[in-house]
């Protein structure tokens, strides 16, 4: 996968990508081509930003250095301007994103994009959450990072993947590890037992009563099967008990 970020400031990307996802970089299983939009000042004063027509407040990335940057990348593939104003993104989105080939991301600052970029180049608007963060650049990181994971061969264990919260419509239960015993807080005792079946039976009930307490939104749209439904019962009775 090609993935080209422009952006203000390329050097908050540069540090973001460690850990699997910078190993994903050094494997060339993803190349990351970070542009510097302050190369591509089209005036003397060497600025990208202007205020914005009808007055208010901040400034506005103007439309000739994003399309100058732009025009640099070879296959600039899917175009995505990341912003509050776009859509929520999520497990789905990084999954399906994750099947291109050519991606790039542009990161706003300040007040925004100037519209007609968007209108002329941008393929999808995409926002990390409805709240406003000061530049792009950590949006990209994020959504860049999820697309990742979903990689062949990004991630040592594929299966993980699949496991993980959100990939099957529900989140990922409790995970323990040593001690097994912490001043007497225990870990459940079927996860020591060996017994495989039992022990994938308890992950399945545990990971849908944690979607049932925790998000009950996401919880609602699942159709649990017969025996989904006897394992949470079952579940729910077993902690109720250890309430008691
Ligand atoms: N004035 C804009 C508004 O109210 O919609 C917000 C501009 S924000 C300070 C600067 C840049 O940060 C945006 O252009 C966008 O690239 C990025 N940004 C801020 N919040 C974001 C979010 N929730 N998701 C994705 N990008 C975001």
């Amino acid at each position: 996968m090609n993935i080209n970020v422009i952006s203000v400031f390329p050097e908050i990307l540069e540090s973001s990508f460690k850990g699997l996802t910078g190993k994903a970089i050094e494997k060339n299983i993803a190349k990351l081509k970070l542009i510097d939009l302050k190369e591509f000042s089209n005036n003397d004063y060497g600025s990208i930003d202007d205020a914005p027509y009808g007055g208010g407040e901040g400034m506005v990335l103007g439309i000739e250095p994003l399309e100058k940057s732009l025009n640099t990348i070879e296959k600039p593939g899917h175009v995505i301007c990341l912003t509050p104003q776009g859509t929520v993104f999520n497990q789905t989105k990084a999954v399906d994103l994750s099947k291109l080939k050519d991606l790039t991301f542009v990161c706003g600052r300040y007040e925004g994009i100037d519209q007609r970029f968007i209108d002329n180049y941008v393929d999808e608007e995409i926002s990390i959450g409805d709240y406003v963060l000061s530049g792009g650049e950590i949006a990209a990181s994020v959504v860049i990072d999820a697309i990742l994971r979903n990689i062949d061969d990004v991630i040592g264990n594929k299966h993980s993947v699949y496991r993980d919260s959100h990939s099957e419509g529900k989140l990922k239960g409790h995970v323990y590890t040593r001690p097994s015993d912490h001043q007497g807080k225990k870990v459940p005792e079927i996860l020591l037992s060996g017994d495989h079946k039992k022990v994938n039976e308890w992950k399945l009930a545990n990971s849908l009563w944690v979607t049932k307490e925790k998000r009950p939104d996401l919880f609602k749209q699942l159709q649990l099967s017969e025996k989904e439904m006897i394992l949470l019962r079952q579940y729910g009775d077993f902690v109720k008990k250890k309430h008691d």
